[in-house]
């Protein structure tokens, strides 16, 4: 039997009802080098780029969050997630809109890539900021708040498309919504015949987990159907509170997917993919996307080469369950596209032959 997952520590000083509560956790984030300094021993690549980074990519983590870091190690692949480096300073290559998102807007904050569906930004803010995010030209900043006349003007677009069947709600992240906006929004969305599924995007059920409060399940229960893919990235972020919130999601009988990201130094080797893909079937989370990250300006220490992706995701074959695989993806203008080894090796007379997980060749007949 494996070991539950870890409870995280409350620090001392802090009454356990407010460290559960979320509205607290918000108001108390760290936002600067002394608040951090607070819970981390402070290091001065972090102190400089925390300096020089603040107008240009904010700086915020939620208490909770701040407690899965080693406070020793700046190396932590927790803190290397969310607390600024001067890497982020150097990157030539980067971009700030690498999708093109804002000219696939019909309306603001809505993106469409496919005929069928959207990504629908409903608002700028999240619990914290990661560093690799791709929204980070949105995230916090106030220029990309969506005031509820322009939640409404999205809406009517929503409306007037009848091939839109399957909407994304993201941001920013929707559940920093309070439970009032989001019955709202997602009601006037239930309401709109042609929109058959409602899809949240949210990384608050790893970096603020007592968000999923049962107030917040029945309401999305009562939205049905409701799907929901998280952001989980590494191992150590799979504690007893995490856990928690994806039992009670699934209880819910809303269907929970991890998206993670491809990140150096952080989960680009196959024993901490498969502790995380492992973990999060324990959750009763299924690994639905990895992401390789993005030409993103800022994060060039973070970018992993393509090959090196697809022989991570090689590695877990048969060496874990399946479902316990994410599909190792590319994101472009266009849409996601799947990066695989390739495991047919070509043809032979009337057979192809594939190579099966152990390296060995296996000749099938083809059918014609
Ligand atoms: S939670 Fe998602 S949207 Fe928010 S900063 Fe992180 S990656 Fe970006």
């Amino acid at each position: 039997m494996r070991a539950p997952f870890p409870e995280t520590r409350v620090p001392p000083g802090i009454a356990a009802a407010d460290w559960c509560d979320w509205r607290w956790q918000m108001r108390s984030r760290i936002r600067d080098a002394d608040a951090l300094s607070r819970v981390a021993t402070a290091d001065p690549d972090e102190t400089e780029a925390i300096a020089k980074l603040s107008d240009r990519f904010h700086f915020v983590i939620t208490p909770y969050y701040a407690a899965l870091m080693d406070p020793e190690d700046a190396d932590c692949p927790i803190r290397r997630q969310v607390v600024p480096r001067t890497a982020e300073l150097d990157d030539p290559a980067g971009l700030a809109d690498p999708l093109d998102e804002v000219a696939h807007s019909p309306v603001k904050n809505v993106i469409r890539v496919y005929p069928d569906r959207i990504a629908f930004c409903v608002n700028n803010e999240c619990a914290l900021y990661c560093r690799y995010c791709l929204r980070k030209r949105m995230v916090g900043e106030p220029e990309w708040a969506m005031k509820k006349q322009e939640l409404g003007e999205a809406l009517d677009w929503i409306r007037a498309t009848p091939e839109i069947r399957d909407v994304l709600l993201t941001g920013g992240d929707p559940l920093t919504f309070s439970d009032e906006r989001l019955a709202w929004l997602l009601g006037e969305l239930r309401a709109i015949d042609h929109v058959e599924i409602l899809r949240l995007g949210t990384r608050l059920p790893v970096t603020l987990p007592f968000r999923v409060t049962p107030e917040l399940c029945r309401l999305l229960a009562d939205h049905h159907p409701v799907w929901l893919n998280t952001h989980f990235n590494h191992p150590r972020e799979l504690s007893a509170e995490a856990a928690e919130s994806c039992d009670r999601l699934t209880r819910a009988g809303v269907p929970v997917g991890n998206q993670s990201v491809l990140l150096r130094g952080i989960n680009d080797d196959p024993a901490t993919m498969k502790a995380l893909c492992e973990g999060l079937v324990r959750m009763r989370v299924r690994p639905y996307y990895c992401y390789q990250a993005q030409l993103l300006e800022g994060t060039e220490h973070f970018r992993v080469p393509v090959e090196r992706g697809i022989e991570i995701f090689k590695a877990l074959r048969g060496r874990t369950s399946g479902f316990a695989i994410p599909e190792y993806v590319l994101d472009t203008p266009h849409g996601k596209v799947p990066l695989q080894h390739r495991w047919l090796r070509g043809r032979d007379g009337d057979d192809v032959l594939v190579e099966t997980w152990d390296g060995a060749i296996w000749r099938e007949p083809n059918p014609g």
